[in-house]
């Protein structure tokens, strides 16, 4: 029976993830090892039950006897904050889903990896910040990472039996999340809730509000550079409102290979938990009919600075991934808390990647996990002093 874990088990991802798991049979199909969350620990509990886990790990330590009580008398262990999190991915399994949102996840992925582990990977930020750490890693233990970004498991499945050398360019599509009909100056002026009313997908909290601002985007941008290899300048982004087409890739000859398929994350999970298979998925058809047009337009970075960032971040490479995605994350706290403007989370990213890279280090080549570890320290310090500044100009 195939071993599983899933990292990140009561978020959106997770959740999605465990409802495969269960369709195709929950215990009786996976023998799952490790199931992890952060705070929720009721839910962890729920789910370690229902998996019948062998472990269940919350990121938050102060909620241990929570946790601990939550699984009374279900032969499913109890742990608790990071270095747990770290040790749960030691566990053998054959399989493991890295759904943790944030740089939290990059350390966990990264000693799956060293197990020979294949990787479903949804946390994007692990290749933001390491990519080459992430990929080399992989390399040297034997171990697959399998896409689970919709764009990325896309252009994966796009490329499948193509040489690299055949393709000319890679389209990420964006919806454009839930802003993207407002006028550019009225922007500055939006609210959490706002932001949060994405029209065709339902994620995470975090990931909702980088769709609005195209922080995802520029994520994603840098991930498919550092995944698939491919020269920044031959990926592209474009607004595609109906979230239909997933990415695009063209090849050498002029041909566009589009994936399509409803907006739902299940394709793109079960598609990384079935691979090499393709089996029967619990996803809406297409009615081409029904849907009668797809459209399509160009961004505008004025509108969207997280797109012009993330091509600054693929020239410097080295450690400047790990500071924008610090220096993100950190914007989207201060955002969440009322304390900046939506519009000002790009300037602060932009602030912090100034300030980094006119000191030593961003460019840093052979880079070391405790070299991104660092940078994404000295990240977040530099992102909360440009957050506060912002803060009190708009006091
Ligand atoms: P959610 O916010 O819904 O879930 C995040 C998960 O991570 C939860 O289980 C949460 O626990 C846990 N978590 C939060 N902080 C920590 C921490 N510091 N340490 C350990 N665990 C933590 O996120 P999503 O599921 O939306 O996204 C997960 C990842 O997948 C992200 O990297 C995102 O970019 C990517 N992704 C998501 C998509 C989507 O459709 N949602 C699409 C493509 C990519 P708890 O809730 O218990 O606190
Ligand atoms: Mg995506």
């Amino acid at each position: 029976m195939r071993r599983i874990s899933i990292f990140g088990v009561t978020g959106s991802i997770g959740e999605q993830t465990v409802d495969l798991i269960t369709r195709a049979g929950g215990p009786a199909a996976f023998r799952t090892v490790a199931v992890t969350g952060g705070r929720n620990v009721a839910r962890l509990a729920e789910i370690a039950r229902s998996l019948k886990a062998e472990i269940a790990v919350c990121a938050d330590e102060v909620q241990l006897p929570a946790l601990r009580d939550a699984l009374g008398g279900s032969g499913t262990e109890a742990a608790a904050g990071p270095q747990a999190i770290a040790e749960a991915a030691d566990r053998p399994a054959d399989w493991i889903m890295s759904s943790i949102v944030g740089a939290a996840g990059l350390v966990p992925g990264m000693r799956a990896l060293q197990h020979g582990t294949t990787l479903a990977l949804a946390n994007k930020e692990s290749l933001v910040t390491a990519g080459q750490l992430l990929l080399a890693t992989a390399k040297a233990h034997q171990a697959r990472i399998l896409p689970v970004d919709s764009e990325h498991s896309a252009i994966f499945q796009a490329l499948a039996a193509e040489p690299m050398e055949a393709v000319e360019r890679i389209i990420l599509t964006a919806s454009g999340g839930a802003l993207r009909d407002w006028p550019t100056e009225k922007l500055a002026k939006a609210t959490v809730a706002e932001a949060l009313a994405h029209p065709n997908w339902s994620m995470g909290q975090r990931i909702t509000i980088d769709s609005a601002s195209m922080f995802n985007k520029a994520l994603e941008v840098i991930e498919t550079r550092e995944f698939f290899g491919v020269d920044p300048d031959r990926i592209e982004v474009i607004i595609h409102p109906e979230s239909i087409i997933h990415s695009m890739v063209g090849f050498r000859d002029g041909a566009l290979m589009a994936h399509m398929g409803a907006p739902d994350m299940r394709h793109s999970i079960g598609f990384a938990l079935n691979w090499p298979d393709r089996l029967e998925l619990p996803v809406r058809r297409l009615d081409l009919a029904q849907l009668a047009q797809l459209t399509f337009r160009a961004p505008d970075t004025d509108r969207y600075p997280a797109l012009r960032l993330c091509r600054e971040v693929m020239r410097l490479r080295g450690l400047a991934g790990a500071a924008f995605n610090a220096a993100k994350e950190i914007a989207l706290d201060h955002f969440l808390a009322g304390s900046i403007g939506f519009m000002d989370m790009s300037g602060v990213v932009e602030d912090t990647l100034d300030r980094l890279s006119a000191g030593p280090g961003l460019e840093k080549t052979a880079i070391t996990l405790e070299d991104v570890l660092a940078m994404d320290h000295l990240a977040r310090t530099r992102a909360a002093e440009a957050a506060t500044g912002r803060a009190k100009g708009r006091a």
